[in-house]
């Protein structure tokens, strides 16, 4: 699955956010061998727990909701950070990157899909908040992440996706025309990811897909 993914994913550029939440260390070190190098994980201890124990040229990417408590367990060696969803929770982690005299990449999460659980920035307080978070020195802010609606509706999925790429949009030309680190839109999944792509993804998150169902 791996070869033909990557294979795929090589004609639209588009980057593989391999993600091996709840899976060992044997089946990343599988996928390091064929050469990838992004890893996504949506804990705090399990992402400490593996990037030391794993290669240090790993690019480990945080995809999940993260406690301002808790950033400063991922700070020194966190490559991405595609969950930031508030000012405070921005704030926390430029402290952090500070301390550890380090510039840390991070996506804007947005809400996009209607159901009450998920999580992420509503586009309107971000629009206010934002003028201050591109304040932050130690933050690269590099682009957008938005998870869809849990659906097999595609039709649901797609305007999803379109209003995320549109919310990029916006935000490029109003608060980032001059910079050139915001480029990402980081949605799909393994569900949705070709969907994902023909709609303007830049980065891929895929678990399932790679690595087996997770029980
Ligand atoms: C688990 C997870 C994924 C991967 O999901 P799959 O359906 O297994 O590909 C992607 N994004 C986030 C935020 C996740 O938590």
């Amino acid at each position: 699955m791996y070869d033909q993914l990557t294979e795929e994913l090589k004609k639209s550029n588009t980057t593989l956010v391999a993600v091996s939440k709840t899976k060992p260390i044997s089946d990343i070190l599988s996928l390091y061998e064929k050469g990838q190098r992004v890893f996504g994980e949506n804990r705090v201890q399990e992402l400490t727990e593996k990037n030391g124990s794993l290669p240090k040229d790993i690019q480990w990417h945080m995809i999940g909701m993260l406690q301002k408590n808790k950033v400063k367990y991922i700070a020194p060696f966190i490559a991405c950070i595609h969950s930031v969803d508030s000012l405070p929770l921005a704030k926390v982690i430029n402290k952090e990157a500070a301390k550890n005299d380090r510039i840390i990449d991070v996506l804007l999460q947005i809400k996009i899909a209607q159901e009450e659980t998920k999580s992420g920035y509503d586009f309107n307080k971000l629009r206010d908040e934002l003028s201050e978070i591109i304040t932050l020195k130690n933050l690269h802010i590099t682009g957008v992440m938005g998870i869809g609606t849990w659906t097999s509706e595609e039709s649901v999925t797609k305007t999803e996706f379109k209003n995320l790429v549109e919310y990029f949009n916006e935000l490029k030309t109003d608060f980032f025309s001059t910079s050139s680190h915001f480029k990402e839109i980081s949605m799909g999944m393994s569900g949705d990811y070709q969907l994902a792509i023909e709609m303007g993804s830049t980065m891929v998150r895929i678990g399932s897909l790679l690595f087996g169902a997770r029980y």
